[in-house]
This record gives C-alpha cells, structure tokens and sequence, in this order.
C-alpha cells in the first residue's frame, strides 16, 4: 500500500514525510483492517512531525506513519472480531486502545488510561491506504455523511463534544470560544446545540467569517481591545473554551469570564497569576470517550453539526501540513484517498 512515512521528525519545510510502498497490515485476533477513504490533517500531527514532542516519547516509534481522524470501509477482520465485517463503513478517533480495566475505563473516562494507545502517535495512523483499527475502538460511521465531513469528527469534532462536556451545562450561557480552527468551529457548533449563546473570538479574519456564518452571535478580532474590554465590563462572559494555543489568550479567557465561570483549555500554555476570590475554575480537556464519539456522530447524523473541510490528495500531505503552519486551512484539511 502507499503510505506516508515519518522516519526522522524535522521541520515540514524539510519534507519529513516521505511516500512509501509498505506492506498491508494483517489484521490479528481483535483487529480490523480498514481501507481508507479520508484522514484529517491534525495540528498536533504537525507539532509530532516537527519533532515538537520528542522529549514526551511521541511518536513512540519510528517511522511511524501519521494521522488520527479516519474514515473508511472494512477490508478483513480478525479471527476474533464479532461486530464488524468486510464492507462495513467505520472511523477510528485519536483513542487506538484503552485497557478496559483500570477506574478511567470503569468509568468511561478511557481518554485519561494510562495504558492508551493513540493512533499515529503510538501506533500507526491514517495517512495511508489502510490502517488496523482494534474492534472495540471502531465506530459505525452513517453513508449519508461524506468522507470529507465525517472524518475531522473524529478529532475535531470529538476534542471539541468533550470540551464543551467539561464546561457542563451551558444552556441559557454565554460562551466565548477563543480560536475558530478545525477544533474550534466544532465547539461553536455544539455549544449552539446544547442552547449556549456564542462569542467567536479569533485573529483571522477568514476564520470570523466562518463562525459568523455558523451563527455565532458575537464575532470579535482577538486584538480588538476595545470590543474585548466591553465583554468584561458588561460581564457577558459566562464560561470559556480555548483552542488557540497561546498563553496570553488563556490568560485573557479567565480574566474575561465572570466570577464563578469556566474556562477549558485544549492546548498547553502558561497560566500566570491567578486569583483565586472570584473562585473560577480552569479545567483541560482531551479528546473524548467512546461514548463521547458516538454522541458525535449521531448528531452529525442528524444534520445539526457539519464540519467544514478542504480536500487533498494523500501525496498532498504536505502540502496540507504547510498551508496548516502559515494558517491557511480553512477549518480542516482531509487527505481523500
Ligand atoms: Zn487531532
Ligand atoms: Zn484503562
């Protein structure tokens, strides 16, 4: 099969991925093989093949093939597979393996095992014509949603379902999400479907176009001092999502939200001072539970969220991963296969 090889992480300028023929996977005991029809293009498989997070172990081999958000067809099974058969339509999400018994699993919180096995980090990934997926962490994904929108839900759209989970409630709330990207249009769309009211607040101007089109009610430019200082004094912040991966934008999130709000962060940044008599809370977030990502896909399903992406080629990865660098992806990059 052609696949796209990480052997040794640098710059994408550099052209770190090369085109390769590999051998087919075989699929053992619990493990399906799947043909590929789409991978998303994912930022952290940019900051893993720019070697950004070598010093965390990942990827933990190499050469590893990259990508996580996949869709595609059933092609063989193992002797033990009981759910999934040839020509069955399924997607797999950054979550390759849990354990399935330690208290993170129990209690479907199997995004936090400490024994995960993450897709394209740990184990080979989606930027290839097949990949093996474990029987347990496949999802059946509806023929009624293209390749092209179905699979940036199994990043995209799962990282941003479990955020807005981790604020709770946000029903009758205003919520500010803070960087419109793949991961963010996502959250904008849910937090409308759980009845939040939504501020859009974003450096690209393409990206505010974009969440105002999605019905965000209030689209501010993230140096727009002015409007930003408004949303503080009339306290119109309840609780906060960031993807933008900035320390002075996380910082900005929890000194606009009111006393008593949310602010969830999906990227790393330093936090600073923090004053703990308006008793906010800051929570992480990452990816999301099995449970989580069927949610997602039901409500795909039932056309009240729709993830905007861009096709390419996968001998276009590349490409994709640099036009992704210099923030020229609208939303989401999917290599079609
Ligand atoms: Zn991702
Ligand atoms: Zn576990």
């Amino acid at each position: 099969m052609k696949a796209l090889l990480l052997t040794t992480p640098s710059a994408i300028e550099k052209q770190p991925l090369r085109l390769e023929q590999v051998d087919i996977p075989y699929p053992k005991e619990d493990e399906v093989l799947v043909k590929i029809e789409a991978c998303g293009v994912c930022r952290s498989n940019l900051h893993m093949i720019e070697g950004e997070w070598l010093q965390r172990g990942i990827p933990a081999k190499l050469p590893i093939i990259p990508g996580h958000e996949i869709v595609g067809r059933v092609e063989d099974v193992g002797d033990r597979v009981r759910h999934f058969k040839k020509g069955d339509r399924v997607g797999l999400q950054p979550l390759w393996l849990s354990c399935g018994h330690c208290s993170y699993c129990w209690t479907g919180r199997e995004e936090l095992c400490p024994e995960k096995e993450i897709t394209g980090e740990t184990v080979d990934g989606g930027y290839a014509e097949y990949v093996l997926g474990k029987e347990d962490h496949l999802y059946p994904v509806p023929e009624t949603l293209s390749a092209m929108e179905a699979a940036p839900l199994f990043c995209p759209g799962i990282t941003a379902y479990h955020a807005l989970k981790r604020v709770g409630n946000v029903m009758g709330k205003r919520v500010a999400i803070f960087g419109i990207g793949g991961v963010g249009h996502m959250a904008l769309q849910f937090a409308r479907v759980a009845g939040a009211t939504t501020i859009a607040i974003s450096r690209n101007p393409i990206h505010l176009q974009v969440a105002k089109e999605l019905g965000a009610e209030e689209c501010i430019h993230g140096e727009d001092r002015s409007a930003l200082e408004k949303l503080k004094r009339e306290g119109a912040v309840d609780c906060a999502i960031v993807f933008a991966p900035s320390s002075a934008v996380a910082q900005l999130a929890i000194s606009l939200v009111n006393a008593g709000g949310k602010v969830v962060l999906g990227v790393n940044v330093e936090l600073g001072s923090f004053s703990f008599v308006e008793e906010k809370t800051v929570l992480g977030t990452v990816i999301g539970s099995r449970e989580e990502m069927r949610e997602v896909l039901r409500l795909a399903e039932e056309r009240k969220v729709k993830p905007i992406s861009q096709g390419f080629s996968l001998e276009d990865a590349p490409e994709a991963l640099m036009k992704l660098k210099k923030g020229e992806i609208i939303m989401r990059a999917v290599l079609v296969l």
